[in-house]
């Protein structure tokens, strides 16, 4: 390190906050040491920091200040004792273990000029036999604190423990080996010099000890900060298992892992090792401990892929464990996902933190909205950073929920959030419990040495694979952190955003790559950089917002990449798809005479749709121009224009049926109508919504709709929760200032705006002159695109519409399916759910009757009785003081729909409303592949309405190697589709004239791209459709195809000599509920 340093002293301040130092120690160590057991630098820079060796090796971690984190001592080896002096690096970083909040208060946001003091820097000859004393000492008082005080070992432990303080006179070393000798009559003769064998014997162990370090990836310190945080928290663990070799260590996020083996190659050699030795276990499968309420199903399984994919080409293993200890509510399409993705136990405790309900169980079979089960255990512990103490040992056995069928639990200890993990004195203290259980019936036996899979092996094992434990059905939903569905709207649109643009880049990209193999290669080393950036971001701090403003800066950062690189790999595709070709604006200059159908429109979906397009009129056609039905009132320059699955349709326009039209009274009513659906805005609240066809009106008696503020100060955790007493002060917003901007008849719009406090909403309301999706009857919608300067502190913005429809229960969509919630307060559970989240749509229907709100970078929503609202802003000031402050832009839809939701377009037109169609200039002659892609999808699913297409990808495993350019055997593409509405389906799928003569092997594959055995799909011909599929889905099922491609030319010599890897079948699907679906054993 060729660096210059100064002198420094135990005293000298370092600062300003996140900065980092270095420092150079030397130490001499006199010769006469020798004679001690041990040696130790002890150094608290009050602060975090690592010791490297000189050569830049991290070694361990430091965590100064006074906390129970603190950790100071780095042990001097012996090579360098014998030696007399020793040399090392220590790099300082000036953030406590929980960032630097502001005085202190853990969610206070960041003091960015906060300075750490030197404390100490000094070499110490410690005394290991009044070291071990304090620990001695220490679990026998936890023993008498958390023991009843009528059981045999409390009492023994109160004798004893007053027996040592009468001994322990002077201090000198044989009181101390007397008081030592005392405490071995609760611990037992000798005990100590067992050594790790204490945990041996026939005992069984009802607590399952396992060493954890909770790292949140960014929280109240930015990314930066966590990179350092691995490497120091896991050095020290490696550190503790080489001293402690009953210490086993859990870790997950395989971002964590991939930042340490970039940043710290040497350390990350040695957690390998630990790794291959089994002590050092990965556990999760996941990319990062993501928030589980707003990512989509793709997004969630891909969290899967990468983790996976990670652990298994750096260690050669897969997770079995899905663990999110910490994610604030757990969506019911966890089990299908953590199942497909090769595993089948799920760790958590969250819940644990309800603030009105008691979560029943500990032990119990999480089923999940399509009827897929896992073995889940929510630690009797609550907490994911036990300290190992007698009282967490205790709680696991008497707060247990379900002894009846289990009395194991996992002990996860190791200090956390911040990092850390295990302390030397957990594994001390454990050891002396474990010494107690060897001969004391009065504590639970804890086990040491296993990992997370062996515990939940032994439970299942012991409750007949689950069938004598109790079954949660749903979402684990949290009665906490409501707010995080709202927080930060910026980091929600970027989420969503990101996942559409990915998902569309993923779709273009694959089919470039087979319509033209020779010339374009399917980028998949930047898709993934894309990916890993969006899986980082859903970290269950960053997309809930409830973190510091620095995490923002570096996640909107990371979103811009993501839009910026994810729309030149999309213009790349389809420069490859449609040559010449660009995205159609109305700024784009067309030249002289462009024709009808030089105008395309891309259809990333798989649906059918009929839209409206914004046109430039400079340089159209005579024909282009006949399809223009109206001019752009504040542009005559750009005209509007009907847009039929993808083609410019002038007979539509001419032939219209649902004109669209704008009233207005000329001072303070406004009607939007067309002969669909018809909205009324009287003196500023939405006063009247009518289906005209059926003349029903749809709001309630003498209510009106519109936007809506509430007070919003919750107890504590302001990011995160907003609390049911926010309901009590609703004040309804009027529009002011209306007018209309667009007449139709294919568009028509009022612009209006809303001044509330230092705010200003300005919110532009339009009518289409089509359906909300191409099914018959379907109404049309209405659209809100917002566009907001947010000045508020504490208040909540949402949109609301009461109205004349009633059901018990409305419907959210959550990933690759819908949940309902109850719209009433009936008991507790129902009273708990006044806030929840959804995708992208909320619907209340009753039969025959229903709407919706879209959104499409909202996730909170909640139905108050009658009252529809979804959650458009809030403003907390903890831990970012400038939560959601300035310039926001979002939209939603609101979408009556005839008969009830689940007979409805709903779905399909919230997917629409997410993913706007590629509407694209072609100034030349389309070629044949384009002509090609222009008018056939590549896809069309038949016969099943609510079978939904999600993605087309190329394989996770296929050959990029640019040298090789041809379609052959290594090509495959993976099609995920996904039922929707939780019924049965026989879905016909056709393949596209794309591919079609080059599809020749077609499996069902698990979530990670696996193929299975007997899962072979057999290519039939269909007369009208081509070569086609026919997929049985049970209710939200997911499937995952592969399609081998090959040449045409080179398909029959192939075809039998393939050799594909298979793996055998897991025992999955396994149901305890009785037949409904097969159990299947390895
Ligand atoms: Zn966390």
């Amino acid at each position: 390190m060729e660096q210059k340093f100064k002198p420094a002293k135990k005293g000298d301040s370092f600062g300003p906050s996140w900065v980092g130092f270095q420092i150079h120690v030397s130490v001499t160590i006199p010769e006469y040491w020798e004679q001690y057991e041990r040696v130790q630098f002890e150094f608290d820079p009050g602060c975090e920091a690592m010791i490297y060796d000189v050569d830049g090796t991290p070694l361990q971690g430091i965590t100064g200040g006074f906390g129970g984190d603190r950790r100071v001592e780095y042990i001097i080896p012996m090579e360098a004792r014998m030696k007399g002096t020793h040399e090392f690096i220590i790099e300082s970083s000036c953030n406590g273990m929980f960032g630097v909040p502001w005085n202190g208060d853990t969610i206070a946001p960041p003091d960015m000029n906060r300075y750490f003091a030197l404390s100490s820097a000094d070499l110490v000859v410690p005394n290991q036999e009044a070291w071990h004393l304090l620990w001695d000492f220490s679990t026998l008082r936890e023993i008498i604190d958390s023991l009843p005080g009528n059981s045999s070992l409390q009492n023994k432990a109160l004798v004893v423990a007053n027996e040592i303080m009468n001994t322990f006179r002077s201090g000198d070393a044989s009181d101390i080996r007397r008081c030592r000798k005392l405490a071995e009559t609760v611990f037992g003769e000798n005990w100590q010099d067992k050594g790790e064998a204490i945990y041996e014997g026939d005992k069984q162990a009802q607590i399952w000890g396992i060493g954890h370090c909770h790292i949140d990836t960014a929280w109240l310190w930015p990314y930066r900060v966590t990179q350092q945080k691995v490497a120091r928290s896991w050095a020290t663990q490696i550190d503790l298992m080489e001293r402690y070799p009953e210490h086993r260590f859990s870790c997950s996020q395989a971002q964590q892992y991939k930042w340490l083996k970039e940043l710290y190659p040497p350390l990350f050699d040695r957690v390998k090792e630990q790794v291959l030795a089994r002590k050092f276990h990965p556990v999760g499968g996941s990319w990062v401990e993501n928030d589980s309420n707003m990512p989509s199903g793709e997004a969630l399984v891909r969290q899967f892929v990468f983790g996976q994919k990670f652990f298994m080409e750096n260690f050669g293993i897969r997770c079995e464990t899905a663990w999110l200890p910490d994610s604030f509510g757990l969506t019911g399409a966890y089990p299908q996902l953590i199942r497909g993705a090769g595993m089948k136990y799920f760790f958590t405790q969250k819940l644990s933190w309800n603030n009105i309900n008691v979560f029943p169980h500990s032990s119990f079979n999480w089923v999940g909205i399509d009827g897929t089960q896992v073995l889940c255990h929510m630690t009797p512990v609550d907490t994911y950073t036990a300290q190992a103490s007698v009282g967490d040992i205790q709680k696991g056995l008497t707060n247990h929920k379900n002894l009846e069928s289990s009395d194991t639990s996992l002990l996860v200890f190791g200090n956390g959030d911040g990092g850390g993990g295990p302390l030397a004195k957990m594994l001390e203290n454990l050891r002396r419990i474990r010494a107690t259980n060897n001969h004391s019936r009065d504590l639970p036996p804890i086990n040491m040495g296993h990992s997370v899979d062996e515990f939940f092996e032994h439970l299942m094992e012991s409750t007949a694979a689950g069938k004598k434990l109790p079954n949660w059905h749903g979402e684990l939903y949290l009665e906490f952190h409501r707010g995080t569905y709202t927080s930060h709207g910026s980091i929600k649109k970027g989420n969503r955003h990101s996942e559409i643009l990915l998902r569309d880049v993923e779709h273009v990209a694959t089919l470039a790559s087979i319509a033209k193999s020779t010339e374009y290669t399917y980028p998949k080393g930047k898709i993934d950089e894309c990916w890993e950036k969006v899986l980082l971001n859903q970290f269950h701090d960053v997309l809930p917002g409830s973190a510091i403003g620095m995490v923002y800066e570096d996640a909107e950062k990371l979103y811009a990449e993501v839009a910026k690189d994810g729309k030149s790999l999309i213009e790349e595709a389809f420069q490859v798809l449609f040559p010449n070709s660009v995205l159609l604006s109305p700024e784009t200059r067309l030249q002289p005479n462009t024709s009808l159908n030089q105008i395309i429109g891309y259809n990333t979906t798989f649906l059918d749709r009929r839209e409206i397009v914004k046109i430039p009129l400079d340089g159209a056609s005579a024909g282009l121009k006949t399809a223009v039905a109206q001019v752009d009132n504040n542009n005559n320059e750009v005209g509007y224009a009907i847009m039929d699955n993808g083609v410019l349709d002038a007979s539509i326009a001419n032939g219209l049926d649902l004109h669209a039209s704008a009233y207005t009274n000329g001072s303070n009513h406004f009607v939007l109508r067309n002969s669909s659906v018809q909205l009324t805005i009287s003196n500023g609240r939405i006063t009247s919504l009518i289906d005209v066809q059926l003349h029903r009106e749809l709001i309630a008696d003498g209510a009106t709709g519109g936007l809506v503020i509430f007070e919003d100060r919750p107890n504590y955790w302001d990011a995160w929760d907003v609390e049911i007493h926010h309901l009590e002060t609703p004040t309804a917003l009027e529009f002011t200032n209306i007018s209309v901007v667009a007449h139709g008849p294919l568009r028509a719009s009022v612009q209006a705006q809303v001044k509330y406090g230092k705010s200003t909403i300005k919110v532009l309301i339009s009518l289409d002159a089509v359906g909300a999706t191409v099914k018959p009857g379907s109404r049309s919608m209405f659209r809100f695109d917002a566009d907001v300067d947010w000045r508020e502190r504490h208040q909540f913005l949402k949109f609301e519409l009461p109205l004349n429809i009633h059901n018990d229960n409305a419907y959210y969509e959550t990933q690759f399916g819908y949940v309902q919630r109850p719209t009433h307060k009936n008991t507790t559970w129902d009273m708990a759910k006044f806030e929840v989240c959804g995708h992208k749509y909320a619907d209340l229907s009753e039969y025959g009757y229903g709407l919706a709100i879209l959104s499409e970078s909202k996730y909170g929503f909640s139905c108050q009785g009658n009252i529809l609202r979804i959650s458009l802003l809030r403003a907390a000031t903890a831990p970012d003081a400038e939560q959601d402050q300035g310039e926001h832009q979002f939209s939603w839809a609101v979408m009556p729909h005839k008969g009830h939701f689940l007979e409805s377009d709903v779905p399909m037109a919230a997917y629409l409303f997410n993913s706007p169609l590629h509407v694209r200039y072609l100034p030349g002659d389309k070629d044949a592949i384009a002509a090609s892609f222009t008018n056939h999808p590549s896809f069309v699913i038949r016969g099943a309405p609510n079978v939904f297409l999600e993605t087309i990808k190329r394989g996770e495993y296929d050959d990029f190697d640019t040298s090789s350019s041809n379609v052959d055997s290594s090509t495959t593409i993976i099609a995920r589709l996904y039922e929707a509405f939780g019924g049965h389906a026989r879905a016909t799928v056709a393949i596209g004239d794309h591919f079609s003569g080059r599809v020749v092997r077609v499996v069902v594959t698990n979530l990670l791209e696996d193929e299975e055995e007997d899962e072979e799909v057999q290519i039939l011909d269909e007369n009208d459709l081509g070569p086609v599929l026919k997929l049985d889905f049970r209710g939200f099922e997911v499937k995952t195809l592969k399609l081998t491609l090959q040449e045409k030319a080179s398909i029959r010599t192939q075809q039998t000599s393939q050799k594909i890897k298979k793996v055998t079948r897991r025992s999955s699907w396994v149901d305890i509920d009785g037949s409904r679906l097969v159990t299947r054993e390895d």
